[in-house]
C-alpha cells in the first residue's frame, strides 16, 4: 500500500495570506507587538471587504493618530492617516464629496474618543453614512501609556500610576445615545463574529459603530499585570456574555467585569447626505431668486451650480 503524501510548497513565494491583494505587502513587517489585537480586527476588514466582493476602488478608509491610526497604511485601498481625532471629520467630508464612495475609519479609544469625541457624537446625531471601528485596548498604546476615556477604574496607565479613578465611557452606550443607527460590541477573540458585524456594516447605511476590545500586551495589561496576548484571549473566552439587543447602558466594562459582546442596537433613519439633498429640494427648490442648485451630484458625483438666467 502506497501514502499520499501531500507536497509542501518549496518557497515561501507560493503561500499567499488570503487577504493579501487587500494589504500593502511592501510595508509588511508592520510595527505592532506581538499579542496585540489589531491585526485580528485588520483580517477581519480585509475578509468581509472580500466576502462582499466590494471593488476597492470604491472604499476609502481613514485613521488618526496611535497604534490602530497605522491601520490606514497597511491596507491596500485609497487610505488616508489623519491627525490626532480628526478621523471622523476627515471621513465625514470625504463622504459629503463622493456618497458612492464606502467609508470606512478605524482607530483607538484615544483617538476616537478623546481628541476625537466631539467629532464622534456629532457624526453619530447626524447619521453620517461612515462605517467607525473603534479598537478598545482601554489606554493610549504607541503615544505614552496614559489613560484613555475607556480605561476602567483604578486601570495603570502612566498618567494614573495609583489607579484610574476617572468613571471611563461605555462606548456602546454613547454611540446609541448620540444616534448611531447600528452598534455592536466584540472581542478580539469573536473573529467570526466581528466579521458578520463588519459585513452587515458595510451592508446597511448610516453611522455604524463597532467597538472591538482588544489586548494591548505591551502597555496596559504590562502596567496590570494581565499577562500576554493570549492571557487576554482566554480572559474575553471566560468573561464575555453574548447578549444580542442588551441594553447598553448595563453594558459597563470594569477591571476583572464580564463584558457583554453583541449587538445593541440595529435601526434605519435618513443619514446625514439624504438630509442635505431633501433640505436643498426644499428650502432651495422653492424659492425663485434662489440659483438653481443641481442636486444630481449625489448620484453620479458631478458637483454643478447653475446660475439661474
Ligand atoms: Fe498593540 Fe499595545 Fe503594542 Fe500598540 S503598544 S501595537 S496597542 S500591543
Amino acid at each position: 500500500m502506497t501514502t499520499q503524501t501531500k507536497e509542501k510548497p518549496d518557497t515561501c513565494e507560493e503561500i499567499r495570506h488570503p487577504i493579501e491583494k487587500l494589504l500593502r505587502m511592501d510595508r509588511i513587517p508592520h510595527i505592532w507587538c506581538p499579542g496585540c489585537g489589531i491585526g485580528i480586527v485588520v483580517n477581519a476588514l480585509g475578509q468581509a471587504i472580500a466576502d462582499l466582493q466590494l471593488d476597492p476602488k470604491k472604499i476609502a478608509i481613514v485613521s488618526g493618530i496611535g497604534c490602530t491610526g497605522r491601520v490606514a497604511g497597511y491596507v491596500n485601498l485609497d487610505s488616508f492617516h489623519t491627525t490626532h481625532g480628526r478621523a471622523i471629520p476627515f471621513a465625514t467630508g470625504l463622504k459629503l464629496a463622493n456618497p458612492e464612495l464606502t467609508v470606512i475609519v478605524v482607530s483607538g479609544d484615544g483617538d476616537l474618543l478623546a481628541i476625537g469625541g466631539n467629532h464622534f457624537i456629532h457624526a453619530a446625531r447626524r447619521n453620517v453614512d461612515i462605517n467607525v471601528i473603534c479598537v478598545n485596548n482601554l489606554i493610549y498604546g504607541m503615544t505614552g501609556g496614559q489613560v484613555s476615556p475607556t480605561t476602567p477604574v483604578k486601570g495603570i496607565s502612566s498618567t494614573t500610576p495609583y489607579g484610574s479613578f476617572e468613571p471611563p465611557f461605555n462606548l456602546p452606550y454613547l454611540a446609541m445615545s448620540s444616534g448611531a443607527v447600528y452598534v455592536t460590541r466584540y472581542t478580539a477573540l469573536h473573529v467570526r463574529r466581528l466579521k458578520k458585524s463588519i459585513r452587515k456594516s458595510l451592508s446597511r447605511k448610516g453611522f455604524c459603530f463597532m467597538e472591538v476590545v482588544s489586548p494591548c500586551p505591551t502597555v496596559y495589561s504590562r502596567r496590570n499585570r494581565l499577562g500576554t496576548g493570549l492571557d487576554m484571549m482566554r480572559y474575553y473566552h471566560d468573561n464575555s456574555i453574548i447578549k444580542h439587543g442588551a441594553n447598553p447602558e448595563e453594558a459597563d466594562i470594569s477591571l476583572g467585569s464580564k463584558i457583554i459582546v453583541g449587538k445593541f442596537r440595529e435601526v434605519d433613519k435618513p443619514t446625514f447626505t439624504d438630509m442635505v439633498e431633501s433640505n436643498l429640494r426644499h428650502s432651495v427648490g422653492k424659492d425663485e431668486k434662489a440659483p438653481k442648485i443641481d442636486v444630481s451630484h449625489s448620484l453620479n458625483n458631478k458637483p454643478r451650480l447653475k446660475k439661474k438666467r
